[in-house]
């Protein structure tokens, strides 16, 4: 059997509104996402047993590992089809962020396992299976840009986004998303961000429009658990940029600009006090459609 190399972009949130929490504790939400050019490397190939070996101190090196539960999935819905696998995951997407970047491992790993066993399962059916294992995982089998409802599972494409240049920052420490939904007051909000203007900005593919729509209802709540997400947030602005972010329950940060120049220049003034800022584009669809290679195993 040939081996996968699988690129797992991570997401961030153009826009998230919450509509209202529902009966079953979930929140009905209404997010633009969108799929950015920083990924983790996934490696996956046949073996004697399921395994999985990692760069990063920080995530489960076992069977918990969201990379190994789409492994798990896949063996149980496909059976005889899909062998034991070892996986290796080279992680650069920073964890605990906001960026699905154990979402997108998961999705990674599935879209490998359909690849590598000859499963042709359509994209579709994908997101389907994946939505069993979390509800940022069907956007991340999709994207490049999509519209998400429900809890998050429901996913509609959208047009591909004109490239934007980010600055990201990511704080080091983590936060609990359970924790931001469980202290929002959804039925408290007073300004809801304007998901429609978003998708007709998309449409139009006009990227001042889509700046002015972005919008996230979270950030009030993560602020409230962690002021200094805030004073992150505050300071980016205040270092030059118009359009400053947090992404999905934070509490990463992100500058977005049209222009690469633009971002280039805020980046260089933002680095010194942010060391670990990271300066990064939006991804289109081609690039996504490159995202599994196969090749032959060596002996
Ligand atoms: P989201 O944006 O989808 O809410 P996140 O970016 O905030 O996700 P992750 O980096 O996905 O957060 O990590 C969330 C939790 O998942 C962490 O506790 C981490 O240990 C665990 N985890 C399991 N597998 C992975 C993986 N492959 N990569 C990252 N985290 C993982």
């Amino acid at each position: 059997m040939r081996q996968a190399k699988i690129t797992a972009y991570a997401k961030i949130n153009l826009v998230l509104d919450v509509l209202r929490k529902r009966e079953d504790g979930y929140h009905e939400v209404a997010m633009v996402m969108q799929a950015v050019d920083l990924s983790d490397t996934i490696r996956l190939k046949e073996a004697d047993r399921n395994w999985i070996t990692t760069n990063n101190r920080h995530i489960p090196m076992n069977m918990n590992n969201l990379a190994m539960r789409a492994v798990t999935l896949m063996q149980r819905e496909f059976p005889g089809k899909v062998p034991k696998i070892e996986v290796s995951l080279e992680k650069h997407i920073p964890v605990s962020a906001g960026m699905a970047g154990g979402s997108t491992d998961c999705a990674g790993v599935m879209l490998g396992i359909n690849k590598m066993c000859n499963l042709d399962l359509t994209r579709k059916e994908l997101e389907l299976l994946a939505a069993q294992l979390g509800s940022d995982i069907p956007f991340c089998i999709g994207g490049p840009t999509a519209l998400a409802t429900g809890r998050g599972e429901i996913i509609e494409p959208l047009p591909d986004c004109p490239e934007l240049h980010l600055v990201i920052v990511k704080p080091p420490f983590g936060i609990s998303t359970p924790k931001v939904y469980g202290n929002l007051r959804a039925d408290e909000i007073v300004e809801h961000p304007d998901v429609q203007a978003c998708i007709r900005g998309l449409e139009a593919k006009d990227k001042q429009r889509i700046l002015d729509a972005m919008g996230n209802v979270l950030e009030e709540s993560t602020f409230e658990l962690q002021p200094k997400v805030k004073t992150i947030k505050n300071g980016m602005s205040a270092c030059g940029a118009k359009h400053v972010l947090m992404s999905g329950s934070g509490p990463t940060v992100f500058a977005a600009f049209a222009e690469k120049a633009e971002a280039e220049v805020y980046y260089n003034q933002l680095k010194p006090q942010y060391p670990g800022a990271i300066l990064t584009r939006t991804v289109n669809k081609e690039q996504l459609e490159e995202r599994v290679d196969l090749y032959d195993q060596r002996t």
